[in-house]
C-alpha cells in the first residue's frame, strides 16, 4: 500500500508524525480525503477531528482550524493547536465546556458569545476524540 508523510505542528512544535495510507480532515469547503500522490494544494480547516488511517490502525487528532498543505512527498498539518487523544485531558475539556456553555447561556452584554461558542467547539472536539467519535 502506498503512503505519505504527513506531520501536525503547532507553534508549541510538533504533535504528530507518520506515514500514512490516507487522511481525513474537515476543511472549510467541507470534508477532505487525501491519498499519497494528491496534487499539491493548501486548504483551510475547520475546528475538527483529522483521521490518520494506515492498516487498520486510525489515528485521530484533535485541531482548532489551521491549515492542510499538500506537497508531492508530504503532508503538512499547522494548527493553533493539535491533541492527539492520549494527549487530551478529559476533565479539562469538560470543565471548558461547561464553562463556555454557562457564558453561551449568561444574558450579558459584557459576554464575548463567538469566542465563547469558539471555546465550546475546541472542546467538543476534544471530548470527540477521547470518545473516538468524528
Ligand atoms: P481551556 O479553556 O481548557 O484552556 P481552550 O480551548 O481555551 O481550553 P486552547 O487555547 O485551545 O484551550 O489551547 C491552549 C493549549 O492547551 C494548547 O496547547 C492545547 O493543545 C492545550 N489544551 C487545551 N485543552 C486541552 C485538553 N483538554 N487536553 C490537553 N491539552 C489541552
Amino acid at each position: 500500500m502506498k503512503t505519505v508523510k504527513v506531520n501536525v505542528v503547532t507553534p508549541d512544535g510538533p504533535v504528530y508524525e507518520a506515514d500514512v495510507e490516507m487522511i481525513s480532515a474537515k476543511a472549510q469547503s467541507g470534508e477532505l480525503g487525501i491519498l499519497p500522490g494528491h496534487i499539491p494544494m493548501v486548504a483551510p480547516l475547520q475546528i475538527g477531528v483529522v483521521r490518520f488511517k494506515s492498516g487498520s490502525n486510525t489515528e485521530l487528532v484533535a485541531v482548532s482550524g489551521g491549515f492542510l498543505e499538500v506537497r508531492p512527498e508530504q503532508v503538512t498539518i499547522l494548527a493553533q493547536t493539535a491533541e492527539t487523544a492520549e494527549d487530551i485531558d478529559v476533565a479539562r475539556a469538560k470543565a471548558a465546556k461547561l464553562r463556555a456553555e454557562e457564558r453561551l447561556q449568561a444574558k450579558q452584554d459584557n459576554v464575548d458569545f463567538k469566542r465563547a461558542e469558539l471555546a465550546l467547539k475546541r472542546a467538543i472536539n476534544r471530548l470527540n476524540v477521547t470518545e473516538n467519535r468524528y
